[in-house]
């Protein structure tokens, strides 16, 4: 069989395109923390991950143009050899008080560094217990790894320790979950998942992707919100949201993290994050740490929004985070929805399958603290146009 076939005969997006509906790869030409220029036009952005609205921050800004001046644009090579800088060393330092964890390291992308911990720590006669619904990169690190995966329901912790229980009590066990759930908007049940794996010796991983800065007492995620972070053996962390850049960390025990500095193939067998991007994550997690008040805007932002959406009749789930989810349930209705809305000057997120079921079609709205008044407005208004042509009351 030919491997290039599927590729001939794959015509499903060009389809979509052809009808108008494909929301993918659209280019913006040129952006502010809340809007998004595209084909000339200002779009108000509520499909991003810049939660606390950080991306054109002056001081990140500076941050970023004296590294590339002191180190220039590139570091053209792996953390073990000339690609570790004096800044991703004082990074991890602050990330590891950050997590509050004895150690750091820092990857190029968050993706990275799931797999480095997963498919790294996880050996041949190990068990890794991942939630149904964890991001792909903890997936992808469990394909990667030679253990043996087991998939428990959707934050069920019950239903995690039958699995847990089943094992041979002294087999290397590792639990994995999404501390906040990238396409629900909910938080994991941590203290339960945590307690489970704990009474069956198992380590516990949590992404905490959409939590920094969002979460716990200083931004540091769902761990910190629980008052559990000395329970969770790992966590991981990315740059890419909160944090207004690119990267990803996993923070830990030193031996731990030693180990994963020797042994992860997604750190040593690729460059590292840029010198640019590395100084903009310090400037980040300094205005984190000066202005909490950022938290308390995209918190009052997100109750505002959730509560008028569920007001206009939308279904937005048991969303309990700055990630809202509007679903509409049909693919054609959600796409054509998502046009409609982006017409009327606001970029949202259809999420169709395979990342939901057919019938579970759904736009992501997601919030950020930078959102004006006036632009919560503007989205609610098209939302409320929308709603009166398209979504039954
Ligand atoms: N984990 C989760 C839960 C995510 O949502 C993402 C990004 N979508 C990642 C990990 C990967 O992070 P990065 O963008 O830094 O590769």
């Amino acid at each position: 069989m030919n491997i290039f076939r599927k590729c001939d005969e794959y015509t499903l997006a060009r389809e979509t395109q052809a009808a108008g509906l494909y929301p993918y790869f659209v280019p913006i030409e040129e952006s502010t923390a809340t809007q998004a220029r595209i084909g000339g036009e200002w779009k108000i952005m509520v499909g991003s991950n810049n939660y606390l609205g950080l991306t054109h921050h002056p001081e990140i800004l500076d941050a970023a143009r004296s590294a590339l001046a002191t180190y220039g644009s590139g570091s053209t090579g792996s953390r073990l050899l000339n690609g570790t800088l004096a800044l991703h060393e004082q990074l991890e330092e602050r990330l590891a008080h950050f997590f509050h964890k004895e150690a750091a390291l820092v990857f190029t992308t968050g993706y990275q560094a799931n797999l480095g911990a997963v498919a790294t720590l996880i050996g041949r006669d190990d068990h890794i217990f991942l939630d149904r619904l964890d991001h792909a990169s903890i997936v992808d690190g469990a394909k990667l790894s030679y253990g043996r995966v087991h998939r428990y329901p959707h934050d069920d912790a019950e239903s995690l320790s039958r699995q847990l229980a089943a094992m041979p009590r002294d087999a290397g066990k590792l639990v994995v979950t999404d501390g906040v759930f990238s396409m629900e908007g909910t938080v994991a049940n941590l203290p339960a998942i945590v307690a489970a794996a704990k009474a069956h010796r198992s380590a516990v991983l949590v992404d905490e992707a959409h939590a920094v800065g969002v979460f716990g007492p200083t931004g540091a995620g769902t761990a910190e919100h629980f008052g559990i972070s000395d329970q969770v053996d790992l966590i991981m962390g990315t740059f890419s949201k909160s944090l207004a850049s690119v990267g990803g960390v996993l923070a830990g025990d030193e031996s731990v993290i030693h180990w994963l500095r020797h042994h992860s193939r997604s750190l040593i067998f690729t460059a590292s994050m840029p010198p640019a991007s590395v100084a903009g994550v310090l400037a980040a997690l300094d205005i984190i740490a000066r202005e909490p008040e950022r938290r308390a805007r995209l918190w009052a932002n997100t109750v505002r929004v959730a509560d008028a959406l569920r007001s206009l009749g939308f279904d937005i789930g048991r969303s309990e985070t700055p990630i809202i989810p509007v679903v509409i349930g049909d693919l054609v209705r959600t796409l054509q929805l998502w046009r409609a809305l982006f017409d009327d000057g606001v970029f949202t997120h259809p999420i169709v399958p395979p990342a939901v079921p057919p019938t579970s079609c759904r736009l992501r709205v997601s919030m950020s603290a930078e959102h004006s008044d006036d632009e919560i407005d503007r989205v609610l208004e098209a939302f409320e146009r929308v709603a009166r042509t398209m979504v039954p009351a």
